[in-house]
């Protein structure tokens, strides 16, 4: 018989065991997960995956930031010799043979100035290029109604058959700002499933699209706060969907308390201003992305008239007060959300 107070060691040893037990099927289960972040495009890309392969995860991670890097090489405006800008500077003066992978794209982006009434609008860069947000310059009135005058989707001449682009006028532009990150984020997806991955999260800037779940739990997808970094404003359990955000705090300067950011809303040329971000969610990226900086151009009451006539798509819309609008569909979210808020105020004094 063992006195009371040695009862204790051997049950110590018992826990301990009972860790090392666990500590063992907590690595073996997490050897899989990989976590990791680059910088390409021009912005932060993240890819979270399991495989219980390691070698198979880790060749999931290096498929993304290659497939990053090729998209990057041919539809970077900022990088001379991408297809997108030696388009931009032969299709003006004749038609310019493009990939399929590139006039596909521009088809698509077509499609979403057609759905949204040229709200999206790829020849925005007919004006965009004129704004450089890092050294804060932008086109005064008349520069930029000059160059707004060559904003209008409808003058791309594409030729189905020999897949070539033309400028219907000199001057004119393209820019796949708003729509390439997300097509990247499909693209990834679309590899890692080749490679036998369930499960992932794949992240450029503010565009994302998940496969399976993570730890057997939905993904958490943070809403930030438009005027604070640090802060949330709301946080999403999401499966099996795509979620891109457009925000005016990306790029963006202030001259006498006027935000001038990188959203143009291509009837004027100008910065949209009537909301301070928009997050959609949807079935891929490519979608979600369009979407998102579509419905900032649109603003609350056509944005969400547009996202509630689309059953497969929700979205989230901060105004300029700071006030979160829900479609439709995620009304329930918006519920919940209440309450929490109402049962805080009401245990504050
Ligand atoms: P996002 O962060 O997805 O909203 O994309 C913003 C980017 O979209 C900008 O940096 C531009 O490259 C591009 N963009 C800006 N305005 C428009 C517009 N009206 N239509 C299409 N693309 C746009
Ligand atoms: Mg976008």
């Amino acid at each position: 018989m063992y006195p009371d107070y040695l009862h204790g060691p051997p049950a110590a040893l018992h826990t301990i065991k009972l860790l090392l037990i666990m500590m063992l099927f907590i690595q073996s289960a997490n050897a899989g997960w990989l976590n990791e972040d680059a910088d390409i495009m021009g912005t932060r890309i993240s890819v979270e995956l399991y495989h219980a392969n390691p070698d198979l995860a880790r060749r999931g991670i290096a498929t993304v930031f290659r497939e990053m890097r090729r998209i990057d090489a041919s539809m970077s405006p900022y990088i001379k010799s991408s297809e997108l800008a030696r388009l931009n500077a032969f299709a003006q003066q004749q038609p310019f043979a493009t990939s399929k992978e590139l006039f596909s794209l521009i088809r698509r982006s077509l499609d979403f100035s057609e759905l949204t009434d040229g709200a999206f609008d790829i020849t925005f860069a007919s004006v965009g290029f004129l704004y450089d947000y890092r050294n804060r310059t932008r086109p005064d009135k008349t520069q930029r109604e000059k160059a707004a005058a060559l904003i209008n989707y409808r003058e791309l001449m594409l030729n189905h058959h020999s897949t070539t682009i033309a400028f219907s006028k000199p001057g004119m532009r393209i820019d796949l700002g708003g729509i390439a990150k997300g097509y990247a984020v499909d693209r990834c997806i679309s590899l890692l499933q080749e490679l036998g991955i369930k499960q992932a999260l794949v992240t450029a800037g503010g565009d994302s699209r998940m496969i399976g779940d993570r730890w057997g739990r939905p993904w958490s997808i943070g809403i930030r706060d438009p005027r604070n970094e640090d802060k949330l404003a709301a946080v999403i359990p999401l499966l099996g969907v795509a979620v891109s955000t457009s925000g005016d705090y990306q790029r963006y300067f202030e001259e006498n308390g006027v935000r001038y950011h990188h959203i143009i809303d291509p009837g004027s040329g100008d910065s949209a201003r009537e909301l301070q971000s928009v997050t959609i969610i949807g079935p891929d990226a490519t979608t979600t992305d369009a979407l998102s900086t579509s419905v900032f151009v649109l603003g609350l009451e056509s944005g969400l008239e547009l996202i509630n006539r689309m059953s497969d798509i929700d979205a989230i819309l901060v105004d300029q007060t700071g006030q979160l609008h829900y479609s439709d569909n995620l009304q329930s979210v918006k519920k919940k959300d209440d309450d929490v808020k109402s049962s805080a105020a009401r245990r504050t004094p």
